[in-house]
């Protein structure tokens, strides 16, 4: 068997260090990582011989290559930036919203220097966390009191477990929603120590239902907005006034997760169905609770609006210190939510409202820009400007398309299936979708400063070696 003779021959460990390669590689990284790395290099080389796929011995020099590739890649940070070519502006999986700039100076100022994060400056003692993003909130949207927690997941549980542990919590059915993978409101409730009570069907509620169900063990009157789905045709659900007017005439807290939410009354055709936050506290629901990085463009955050009476016991809940956000979360979400103080800097300077706003018109302007900058580098590829569909995404107004424009890519020399991996497996990998055999990326999505690293990317793809 050649292996078995091929395997006697792999360098000793001792011949490797006192190769010229190894003394450079050691003075690049720490020799303790470098001999592990090698190690490790050694070992697969073993077992590439005993599978048959290593068929000769390669040089130290080229053992110590792959030990150094090895060490780079175990030096380097495994997340990163990714370019988004999708057209789903709040996308989950890539982070959700891009902070503004104003918000990026302010994570990075918390993370350089000591802050009054719990400290009155004024009077010299200990201060409130929340006391900095409340004001702002406070102002911004009427409420009377508020509180931020670590994504809207928490606020749910703060919500319900303050309110409600060992009550019942009346929903419908029809808001009994999941988003993502682990988030189901029915399970959250469960861990809250909340006893769910769905009432209605799952197209149609009312307010009888309700009123039905009721009765002493009733602790909170609860709607969920269903976000991330639309259910259409024969429907009906409990407004929010309906709501509240229960909550009055029963004696129970009203509370709205509204899920996403928009800071400012909006009657775009896009935005008309996500609930304007100011607004629905106006209706006099009690809590209201929403996501920090979905709509508001903000960092991940759970923010709580409501009653200072209830607000004031969620503070006091135990569980409010396990849920609370760190310093640079409040930071970015204190500094995003100033913008709001004027809705056109909001519109401008917030990245996620930008790119919801941005028309059609300005990003076939940038398809073409990027197609003619294609067209002149790179040889073998067809580059097309194509009108597209671009979605808000994170779970919010799942049926509303944008209008868009980005490029279509066709590579020559190999299929669009490979160039797409290609273009997954760069230093910054850039994701777009394969649609009827032609790559395309969304221009509503890139970052400005995406414009290089992109065609530059696309033209190491495309060449034909692998
Ligand atoms: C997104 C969403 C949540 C969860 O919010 P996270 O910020 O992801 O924790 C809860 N409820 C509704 C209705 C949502 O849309």
């Amino acid at each position: 068997m050649p292996g078995k003779e091929l395997l006697r021959k792999i360098p000793k460990v001792d011949e490797i260090l006192k190769n010229r390669a190894w003394e450079k590689l050691v003075t690049d990284y720490p020799e303790g990582l470098a001999k592990d790395a090698l190690r490790e290099s050694l070992e697969i080389l073993r077992e590439s011989i005993k599978t048959g796929e290593a068929v000769s011995m390669p040089l130290i020099e080229e053992i110590i290559l792959s030990t150094r590739q090895r060490l780079t890649s175990l030096m380097s940070p495994r997340l990163k930036r990714v370019i988004n070519g999708t057209g789903v502006i709040i996308h989950t999986n890539f982070g959700r919203s891009l902070l503004a700039g104003a918000a990026i100076e302010a994570v990075k100022n918390a993370a350089s220097y000591y802050s009054n994060l719990e400290y009155d400056v004024e009077q010299g003692m200990r201060g409130d966390r929340y006391g900095h993003s409340t004001v702002i909130l406070k102002r911004l949207t009427g409420a009377e009191s508020a509180m931020v927690v670590n994504n809207n997941a928490a606020a749910v549980i703060l919500v319900l477990n303050t309110l409600a542990e060992g009550k019942e919590v009346i929903v419908s059915r029809g808001e009994l929603v999941e988003i993502g993978g682990s988030f189901r409101i029915p399970d959250v409730m469960k861990k809250s120590g909340a006893i769910l009570r769905e009432v209605g069907t799952t197209n149609r509620t009312y307010k009888e239902d309700y009123e039905r169900a009721i009765g002493e063990n009733t602790g909170l009157l609860m709607k969920a907005h269903t976000s991330n789905f639309k259910v259409k045709g024969f429907t009906h659900a409990v407004t929010s006034e309906e709501l509240v007017d229960m909550g009055r005439q029963f004696g129970a807290p009203t509370y709205f997760d509204a899920g996403s939410g928009l800071l400012y009354p909006a009657n775009e055709r896009l935005l008309a169905d996500e609930p304007c936050i100011p607004t629905e506290l106006e209706r006099g629901l009690d809590v209201i609770s929403f996501s920090g990085d979905k709509l508001p463009g903000a960092p991940q955050a759970g923010i709580i609006l409501g009653k200072k009476i209830y607000i004031n016991m969620m503070k006091k809940n135990p569980l409010a210190r396990a849920l609370r956000p760190d310093k640079l979360t409040l930071a970015g979400l204190e500094s995003t939510l100033l913008l709001y103080l004027d809705k056109k800097t909001a519109i401008q300077e917030i990245p996620t409202l930008r790119m919801i706003h941005t028309s059609d018109v300005a990003l076939k302007k940038d398809a073409q820009r990027i197609a003619r900058i294609l067209r002149s580098r790179c040889a073998n590829i067809t580059v097309s400007v194509i009108p597209l569909y671009s979605e808000v995404g994170g779970g919010t107004l799942p049926d509303v398309v944008i209008p868009s424009y980005g490029v279509g890519l066709r590579p020559h020399l190999i299929s669009v299936e490979k160039f797409e991996r290609r273009l997954r497996s760069l230093s910054i990998p850039i994701i777009g979708r394969i649609e009827k055999d032609m790559y395309l990326l969304d221009m509503r999505t890139l970052h400005k400063s995406d414009r290089e690293p992109l065609i530059s990317g696309i033209e190491t793809a495309i060449g034909d070696a692998e």
